[in-house]
């Protein structure tokens, strides 16, 4: 398929980003441009400090995973590290497919070889030696990119049997999706790679200790593999000073929909809605921001003080999820994009528990009728979304099913949509 434009980076060139930092001012297929940026620094420090040096700076930096769970990555670099089952795998999840989300392909399109740096010192302090880098298969220029990436990291010695001389043997696959949103839940992904069908596994037990091919595996996001190279340069301190006590570093936000400035963000964890949307410019007549995604939550216009930070969005009630931020004015009809994100969670269930595969169908017809103003009255049409939502949350497997009913109920409680 022919690559997509690139997307914007409105920021691009502003000194004061760290994980943008190279995109759109590094040649993205130059591993000389990368080093003459900064590359490979990281790596260098990872080696001098050992696998437990490196592991004590992710803690201390607070880094939490930016996939949209928010766990801690030191924790999980230490209980996989620990494990005494061998090996160990690292499985970076590039299969971004939350509606809303880009902001990993525009790290992976744009600065390729901070993924390969970032995945070799998680492999390095995790105990691994493979790698996998399962891609969403809608990225070609990603694609692209990371195998050129990966090729040539490898003939210079940066991957391979002896990376940088250090005796340490690491090396990276990639792998593409092959469309579903399901396969980017670690245990569907687990079994994507070992030729089984996308089907989440039911946790505990948790990756770190059976991951894929039963063995103890770190899987990270794009995003948080890529913050741990500023981890490494600046130091654990300088980079925990970033942000609030609670959510540290800097953070990457996509924004969308009814704004002149579309593109992928970065901001200091802290800054509130208002300030990313400023930035963004917002248009007139702003009705609503979903904020997380399909998964995530709507808020109205009178909530953009809410601090973008995982503790605010939660005090909120609310979630910061992977950093969508779509913005809806009153043009749109609300009614329509609701039963939109139904169709969606019914077509991407993969069916396997009752409660998601039966729920996502009955909460589209449901919105259908309300949408059509036909069947049933509205009023009883809420109800028993409340009754699906309820049992979906409760009783599904995996986040798809427990977060299916999430932007409608913020629809219905927060902007009074079917009012
Ligand atoms: P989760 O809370 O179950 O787990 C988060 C991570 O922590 C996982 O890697 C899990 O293995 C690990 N973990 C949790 N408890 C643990 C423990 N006790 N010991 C060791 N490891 C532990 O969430 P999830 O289902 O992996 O992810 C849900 C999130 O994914 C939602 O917030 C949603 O926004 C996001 N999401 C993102 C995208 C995207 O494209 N970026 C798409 C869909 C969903
Ligand atoms: Fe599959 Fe939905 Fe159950 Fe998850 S919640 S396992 S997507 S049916």
């Amino acid at each position: 398929a022919e690559p997509a434009p690139a997307l914007a980076v409105p920021q691009a060139g502003d000194p004061a980003l760290t994980l943008l930092e190279r995109v759109g001012t590094a040649d993205p297929t130059s591993l000389d441009d990368y080093r003459a940026h900064g590359g490979y620094t990281a790596l260098r420090r990872a080696f001098a400090l050992g696998p437990a040096g490196v592991i004590r700076e992710v803690t201390d930096a607070g880094l939490v995973g930016r996939g949209g769970a928010a766990f801690p990555t030191g924790r999980k670099w230490q209980a996989t590290a620990a494990q005494p089952d061998h090996p160990h795998y690292l499985v970076c999840n590039a299969d971004e497919s939350e509606p809303g989300t880009f902001k990993d392909r525009v790290l992976m399109e744009g600065d390729p070889y901070a993924l390969v740096e970032a995945m070799t010192i998680a492999a390095y302090a995790t105990g691994a030696h493979k790698g996998y880098l399962y891609l969403r298969g809608e990225y070609p220029r990603a694609l692209t990119r990371l195998t050129h990436a990966i090729a040539q990291a490898r003939n210079r010695g940066l991957l391979g049997d002896d990376v940088l001389g250090q005796g340490y043997a690491f090396d990276i696959e990639i792998r593409r999706g092959a469309g579903a949103y399901i396969c980017g839940e670690e245990t569907a992904l687990f079994n994507s790679i070992e030729g089984y069908r996308g089907e989440p596994r039911s946790k505990p037990p948790f990756p770190v200790e059976k991951g894929l091919f039963g063995k103890p595996t770190v899987e990270n996001n794009v995003e948080t593999l890529v913050n741990v190279l500023p981890i490494l340069t600046m130091g654990a301190p300088a980079y925990a000073a970033i942000g609030t006590a609670a959510s540290t570093g800097p953070k990457l936000y996509c924004v969308s929909g009814s704004v002149d400035r579309p593109g992928v963000y970065e901001l200091p964890f802290g800054a509130t809605l208002g300030e990313l949307l400023t930035l963004a410019q917002v248009r007139a007549g702003l009705r609503a921001v979903l904020l997380g995604g399909a998964a995530g939550g709507f808020v109205r216009p009178d909530e953009l003080d809410i601090p973008l930070t995982f503790e605010g969005t939660r005090q909120a009630g609310t979630t910061l999820g992977s950093g969508v931020v779509m913005a809806f004015d009153d043009t749109v009809p609300l009614p329509r994009l609701l039963l939109r994100i139904a169709e969606f969670f019914r077509d991407e269930s993969c069916g396997q528990c009752v409660p998601c595969r039966v729920g996502t169908v009955r909460q589209e017809e449901a919105l259908r009728r309300i949408a059509d103003r036909t069947g049933a009255a509205a009023a009883g049409d809420i109800d028993l979304l409340r009754e699906v939502g309820r049992a979906m949350r409760d009783a599904s497997i995996c986040g798809l099913g427990q977060t299916a009913w999430n932007a409608v109920e913020s629809a219905i409680d927060r902007l009074g949509a079917y009012e």
